[in-house]
């Protein structure tokens, strides 16, 4: 089904239920029914990566559209700052928060003020852990985020075809963020069995989560670590694949290789994957630099938020998809998941362009 057509099935199923929410999904407990135009606090991680702010703008405009009024912030990838905003969009008076967090575990006190003000609390993208005051989850199907850009690396790599062994590096996200052991599960799943089979050879020997995670998704760190890997198992050998979680870490991981001669003549850059679709980095796949990334249309996501955030301030029930996958430590999560798309030089004009993420002019 196509997510145009989930937002359309979740709109007539919210329009037909009509029964009240009140204790239905436990969490911050509502009225139900008396917020309907009330202050929407959105609280997202940094601007230093687009999808953030289009995620922000996208949920501004849609929950004015219905009639909210909202209060976006930034938290400049410093959880304090984030922490901060949200006291204060609770002491503003808001109705629900809307958060992405920076650290998923860092939240667990300023949500139980918000829980006994009654605020609704919806976690966006990133899974809030380690409380019971968050009452739903809308998110992409992040396992699948990993598994698209395995999959991608062994096929592209032809190794389902008896080619091989070819060398690796692994990237992961940062580990505050639950989303980055989802998707580097998703990817393990599939490049785990290929390691095993010696059909990919990680040389640096650095295979697990915490070897391999990037504190804050910091390209710059990633770089840093890429010219390691590269100056201590590559000075003979050559990298022909890298999973990169996000475009972020892929943008720094190509600049690392190609300080050493990669892309150059004789010397291919190796697969680089990534993650959100950003403008420098499908540009740079359009260059044939990094070679694929994975698309979630955030304004997709932000009408799923905005959906649950407006059923809940109306007494409504939320759709949701998955009441299994998101245990946050304290409770099972009840979430809408998106499905993530896999997007390289043959399809980006038909995912991006002819779906209005970008116009033809932006990626010139
Ligand atoms: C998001 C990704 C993003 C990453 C870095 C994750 O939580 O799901 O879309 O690439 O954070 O911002």
């Amino acid at each position: 089904m196509s997510t145009g057509v989930v937002v359309a099935v979740l709109g007539l199923a919210l329009a037909a239920c009509g029964q009240s929410a009140n204790g239905a999904a436990g969490g911050g407990g509502s009225d139900g029914g008396d917020a309907k135009g009330g202050l929407v606090g959105i609280a997202m991680p940094t601007k230093s990566s687009e999808r953030w702010i289009n995620d922000g703008a996208n949920m501004v405009k849609q929950f004015q559209a219905k009639g909210y009024k909202t209060d976006l912030q930034f938290g400049d990838n410093v959880v304090e700052n984030q922490v901060a905003q949200v006291e204060n969009m609770i002491t503003k008076g808001a109705k629900l928060l809307v958060i992405a967090p920076i650290d998923g575990s860092s939240l667990s006190d300023v949500l139980q003020k918000a829980a006994a003000a009654k605020i609704r609390v919806i976690s966006y993208d990133r899974l809030i852990r380690g409380t019971g005051d968050i009452d739903y989850y809308a998110t992409f199907d992040n396992y699948k985020v990993g598994v698209l850009q395995a999959t991608y690396i062994v096929d592209r790599l032809g190794l389902q075809n008896g080619k091989g062994p070819f060398n690796i590096e692994l990237f992961a996200g940062s580990p505050d963020d639950n989303n980055a052991a989802f998707f580097y599960q998703g990817a393990m799943s599939v490049l785990r069995p290929q390691i095993e089979a010696k059909k990919l050879v990680v040389k640096s020997g650095q295979t697990e989560f915490t070897q391999a995670a990037t504190l804050r998704w910091d390209g710059g760190v990633a770089q840093s670590r890429m010219d390691n890997l590269l100056s201590k198992a590559y000075s003979s050998a050559t990298v022909d694949a890298v999973l990169s979680p996000y475009d972020g870490i892929s943008i720094g991981v190509v600049s690392s290789l190609k300080g050493v001669g990669y892309g150059g003549a004789g010397k291919p850059l190796p697969i680089v994957t990534g993650q959100d679709a950003e403008l420098a980095s499908v540009k740079s796949i359009i260059a044939g630099e990094q070679t694929q990334t994975v698309y979630k249309d955030t304004r997709e996501l932000a009408k799923v938020a905005v959906q649950m955030g407006d059923a809940l301030l109306t007494g409504h029930q939320p759709e949701v998809n998955d009441t299994k996958q998101y245990d946050n430590g304290v409770k099972v999560v009840p979430s809408y998941l998106l499905q993530p798309v896999s997007v390289d030089k043959d399809n980006y004009q038909k995912v991006l362009v002819d779906s209005g993420q970008y116009t033809a002019d932006q990626l010139k």
